[in-house]
């Protein structure tokens, strides 16, 4: 274990999930986030917890497999605390392509182990009785998935974590790093000068500016994306709905929060092509879910992911800067647990967890 102060800088849902597990296990944990906790992608997350057809190959299908595991355990650990909202997805196609590659898809993870599989135009009703799904060629239920609201746990690890000891401090921004020769000694903050024995890189979009200072790099693309959230509903359904053009959950307030794909074309800003990405969310959103066809909009929101250049997760120790860890990933909510369980174990007992070996950061030198 190390005998210094591991510092954080990132109070985002992964900054703080490496938080609460290091403190919990005795490490002497500072968390700084320049703005304030879930400030960056957390708060602006739509935060279904899956593995669904995306997650390949076999090894980042299995990671965020056992991220679903991890939320169980954390959702046992808080028991009474932490709301989870299990129940699973439900996806689904009209004729054409599309529903093609969802029984292809289905199959595949059905090899994988997972719990998903193809259901009948009689079992998404049972499912989902208050959607109207339109023409359905293809259809299937992802049994073990959920959702969380991510600014909510993260308001709970962070009260553990500081009942475990931690200090969090915000606004308090990273601006330098101190390094002796490749080892960081200490992080500059626009609230000043802190020592660290390890320095715990998980700032989202503004990690790679950080990690440059240390030499390492972390490439992360642009990957923009809209929320609209309505005002509260009564409760019209019980699991994420994966629907043609757009997908959305209930949250526990009986908010309906809906998301899509943000398309700019050439030329057009990236906040326009959300206005416009926002009202076709609300328009297939008012398809779907009729009930809140005039539901007015409360908030929508604009969210950057931390989505690596090659889209896998930038995970561990940089060898060029041997006590700088970076964890920097998109599908974030869903590793959240698993990468605090994880890099908790790397830093304080000095193993590499097999299991993140695809994704080390030495990639990108
Ligand atoms: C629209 C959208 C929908 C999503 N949906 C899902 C989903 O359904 N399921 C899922 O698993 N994932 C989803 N994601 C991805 C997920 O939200 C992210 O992967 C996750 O939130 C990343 O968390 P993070 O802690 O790494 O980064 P962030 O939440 O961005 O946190 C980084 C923090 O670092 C702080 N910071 C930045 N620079 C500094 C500095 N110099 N000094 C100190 N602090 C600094 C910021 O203020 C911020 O609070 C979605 C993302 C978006 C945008």
């Amino acid at each position: 274990m190390p005998t210094g102060p591991i510092v954080i800088a990132g109070a985002g849902i992964i900054g703080t999930s490496i938080g609460y597990h290091l403190a919990r296990r005795g490490a002497k944990v500072t968390i700084l986030d320049a703005v304030q906790p879930g400030s960056g992608a957390t708060g602006k997350s739509l935060g279904w917890i899956n593995a669904t057809f995306s997650k390949r190959p076999r090894a980042y299908f299995d990671l965020n497999y056992a991220g679903i595991a991890a939320w169980r355990r954390l959702h046992l650990e808080l028991a009474g605390e932490l709301n989870v909202q299990w129940g699973g997805s439900v996806a689904w196609f009209p004729p054409g392509p599309e529903a093609e590659e969802l029984r292809v898809n289905v199959r595949n993870h059905q090899q994988w182990g997972y719990a998903a599989h193809v259901i009948s135009e009689t079992e998404l009703h049972g499912l989902l009785p208050l959607v109207s799904p339109g023409e359905i060629a293809a259809a299937c239920h992802s049994e073990h998935e959920g959702a969380v609201d991510p600014l909510e746990v993260l308001t709970i690890l962070l009260e553990k974590a500081k009942g475990f000891g931690a200090a969090i401090r915000f606004p308090c921004q990273v601006t330098g790093i101190g390094l002796t020769r490749d080892r960081i000694q200490s992080i500059q903050t626009t609230d000043g000068s802190l020592e660290a024995s390890v320095f715990v890189l998980a700032c989202g979009v503004g990690s790679p500016a950080l990690a440059r200072m240390a030499g390492i790099e972390v490439p992360l693309k642009d990957s923009p994306g809209v929320l609209l959230h309505t005002a509260p509903a009564a409760r019209l359904i019980h699991r994420v709905v994966l629907a043609p053009g757009t997908h959305f959950k209930q949250a526990l307030d009986g908010r309906i929060v809906a998301g899509g794909l943000i398309v700019a074309g050439v030329g057009t800003a990236i906040a326009e092509a959300s206005v416009e990405q926002a009202e076709e969310i609300r328009r297939l959103l008012g398809r779907f879910l009729p009930q809140v066809k005039d539901a007015p909009a409360e908030r929508v929101t604009l969210g950057y992911r931390v989505m690596p250049r090659d889209e896998y997760p930038i995970l561990g120790f940089a060898p060029a800067c041997p006590n700088l860890y970076v964890a920097a990933t998109h599908s974030g909510v869903t590793l959240a647990p698993l990468i605090g369980e994880l890099a908790s174990i790397e830093i304080l007992d000095g193993v590499q967890v097999k299991m993140l070996e695809p994704y080390r950061p030495s990639r990108f030198a």
